[in-house]
């Protein structure tokens, strides 16, 4: 059947007890158009009518409570902004308050005294008694009609308005149960091959859609929740693999054939340390990309010092073995200058060329520069962004890397496929940001990932501990201790654009109090913020970096890539403002010598339990990617750097972050079955591959660099 005929697409307003003024409101609050649209809306809960708390049994540890009772009393108390309905509700083993503040007089209409209601909510300890703030409420009606012997009654979201247009929670089950009763087998078509669905021994789809509504019971649930789980990770993988696939082909990419002069010498000669395995490893996957003749397209994923410097250099050896150019681009000036110093110092070793482009190179220099990378001379470029300007012309570019990928938009990236007139430059992404690897088979997955997942050896663990005002003193103390021993130190205020003006004082406050604790001449203080000019910026960066001030005290710009390996000691304010990777970034900061290094989280004393729960990852762990896995669960995937700007994580009933194991299988499913079929033109893939044109251009993935 074609998509324009189904059934599916009927407007929301032809079901049966909606018409045009209830289709309204359902696709202004739900932006449910279609029968399609309210089917593929799936309940976020369900009543479970044997599952009940006491009143009498809610405690500290039991606050997610569903009871039933019959109401009391209810009434409004207070006026103005004060007004509130409180009801009171009774079960068998006692009585407790439910509250509104917010749509008190129609709620208010809506209760029955002396009727029969579920409750469902979270319990706030109030003065020693518990009661629910806004609670769901459903009445229980002697005449209960069908899906009153449901075990498992589906709650779908509601908004008020939906309410007082009559359609709440028992209006929405019956809608729901007339559409499924209208809909045929067909019209709920399987779309997976039957094979796999007998394999993997899931119920069909027309089962999965049917049951996920209206579950008969708990077991019933899970299998229909696994189907559809199972069948939206399954499809958005095979789209992402179908078209890394066509890229693939269609992208061809320069011969890195040989492994000569430059990359010889400098690795059996000048090689200042052994590779850790995972480099090694690295070095490798990147290599095999070099001689397929398909355009590499990698993303480089390594924690904060676990050398990716290294990698990306001897990356540009085997480009420039074979004669072509390399470039390095970085986020800010201050990276690019610590790139340039750091891989010239390799490159002189063997004679090779490397030269600098920034916004801040100008005149005859920046004449100078451009000529040596038309004429070929330099081999390799480092620089900002100035480096995708149309000005910059290479002789033959090969290879373009990136660090710190999510400060690039993709446009930007894109520009840097076009420096070579002969074809595509190989691209490496390289990210100190780890990315949970669920997330980045959905969010790269048209990439192809590399992870260097162990650090150089001999670093030492940096210690990681929570203080509140109280230790002021002490960790004071301690930091002199530290700059006696000629250490280094940040100290770290959060900025966040809202409260700007606010996190400006706290700074400047901050500033104050340690320039009294620490005077001159003793002691010297560095200060960065995001107000002040680029150039008083970097400024006092390069006054830390010179070592001529022992203290920095900043805001989060020194988040990314700042390489000080004298400074051991982090001290974060505020850090319950600020995410986990955020926080980990910031710790990157230190531990980067030999010496012992510490991170001192400063944090008021009252915390919610979201941020205590971030504090404690931080002191547990300084693995990145098991911080990145707590941020996922903590916050979940929309909240993860780099998703916000992408449409596939719009997911309707998978959850990246419990629900890796199935996007595994079913990744791998799909990339075997693109491996047998690559058109999907089998017979048994013809569901397949009419998803696949109707997914047509949704999905975007934005990580693309084309
Ligand atoms: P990042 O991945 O954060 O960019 P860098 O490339 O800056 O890390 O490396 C961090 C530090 O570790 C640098 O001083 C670098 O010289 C050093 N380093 C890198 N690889 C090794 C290794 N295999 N053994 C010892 N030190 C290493
Ligand atoms: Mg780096």
């Amino acid at each position: 059947m074609n998509r324009g005929i189904s059934i599916l697409d009927t407007g929301i307003e032809y079901l049966k007890g909606v018409g045009p003024s209830r289709g309204e409101t359902l696709k202004k609050e739900l932006q449910i158009f279609t029968f399609r649209d309210l089917l593929l809306q799936y309940p976020y809960r369900y009543v479970d009518k044997t599952q009940f708390t006491r009143i009498g049994d809610i405690s500290p540890e039991n606050t997610d409570v569903q009871i039933k009772g019959i109401l009391r009393r209810v009434e409004t108390l207070g006026d103005g902004n004060k007004k509130r309905l409180v009801a009171t509700i009774r079960d068998e083993s006692g009585v407790m308050d439910l509250v509104w503040f917010q749509g008190v007089n129609w709620i208010e209409k809506t209760l029955q005294i002396g009727g029969e209601y579920v409750a469902y909510g979270r319990a706030n300890e109030f003065n020693g008694s518990f009661n629910i703030p806004h609670p769901e409420m459903e009445q229980l009606l002697p005449d209960m009609e069908k899906t009153a012997s449901l075990t498992f009654a589906p709650v779908y979201p509601s908004t008020e308005k939906l309410n007082l247009k009559g359609m709440d929670a028992k209006f929405r089950r019956r809608l729901m149960q007339d559409l499924l009763d209208k809909l045929t087998d067909d019209d709920l078509a399987e779309m997976l091959p039957p094979d796999l669905v007998e394999k993997l021994r899931l119920p069909s789809h027309s089962e999965g859609v049917r049951q996920i509504h209206f579950p008969k019971n708990e077991e019933e649930l899970k299998s229909a929740r696994n189907r559809l789980k199972f069948e939206e990770l399954f499809f958005l993988q095979l789209k992402i693999l179908q078209s890394k696939k066509k890229r693939k082909n269609a992208t061809r990419g320069f011969v890195f054939g040989t492994i000569g002069d430059f990359f010889n010498t400098f690795y059996h000669e000048h090689l200042p340390f052994q590779l850790t395995n995972a480099q090694k490893r690295v070095l490798k996957e990147i290599r095999r990309d070099f001689s397929t003749g398909v355009q590499m397209n990698r993303l480089l994923q390594g924690d904060v010092g676990s050398g990716k410097t290294i990698v990306a250099f001897m990356s540009m050896l085997m480009a420039i073995d074979n004669g072509f150019q390399a470039s390095l681009m970085a986020p800010t000036e201050i990276l690019a200058q610590q790139h340039y110093a750091g891989i010239s110092e390799f490159a002189e070793k063997i004679g090779l060329k490397v030269v600098f482009l920034s916004g801040q190179v100008k005149g005859k220099k920046r004449k100078e520069v451009l000529e040596q990378l038309k004429t070929g001379e330099a081999h390799i470029v480092i620089g900002t962004h100035a480096l995708i300007e149309d000005t910059v012309e290479f002789k033959n570019i090969g290879l373009s890397i990136t660090d710190e990928q999510h400060r690039f938009g993709v446009e930007q990236r894109a520009k840097l496929w076009r420096k070579n007139p002969d074809g595509a430059p190989h691209i490496l992404v390289m990210t100190a940001t780890p990315i949970p690897r669920t997330l980045a088979m959905t969010l790269y997955g048209d990439l192809d990932v590399s992870v260097i997942d162990e650090l150089p050896p001999g670093r030492k663990e940096i210690r990681t501990v929570h203080r509140t005002e109280a230790h002021r003193l002490r960790v004071f103390g301690f930091m002199k201790e530290e700059i006696t021993k000629g250490r280094q130190i940040y100290v770290v205020y959060p900025l966040i654009e809202e409260s700007e003006k606010l996190d400006l004082k706290n700074l400047m406050e901050g500033f104050e109090s340690l320039s009294r604790e620490f005077p001159v001449p003793n002691y010297q203080i560095s200060i960065v913020h995001g107000k002040m000019k680029a150039a008083d910026k970097d400024f006092e960066m390069q006054r830390f970096i010179k070592k001529e001030t022992q203290i920095m005290v900043a805001t989060t710009v020194i988040e990314v890539g700042v390489n000080v390996p004298n400074s051991t000691v982090m001290v974060i304010e505020n850090t319950e403002r600020f995410g986990l990777s955020q926080l980990h970034q910031l710790r990157g900061r230190v531990g980067r010598g030999g010496e012992q290094s510490y991170c001192i989280l400063m944090s008021s004393y009252k915390l919610s339990t979201d941020a205590r729960e971030r504090i404690k990852t931080m002191c547990e762990t300084t693995d990145g990617f098991k911080i990145s896995e707590a941020d996922l669960r903590l916050r979940g995937p929309g909240n993860i750097e780099g998703t916000q700007q992408s449409g596939v994580l719009n997911l309707r009933i998978a959850d990246l972050s419990t629900d890796g194991h199935i996007l595994q299988s079913a990744r791998e499913i799909a990339s075997d079955i693109l491996d047998s079929d690559p058109g999907l033109q089998q017979p048994h893939h013809a569901g397949l591959f009419k998803k696949m044109a109707e997914m047509g251009g949704q999905n975007k993935i934005w990580s693309r660099i084309s």
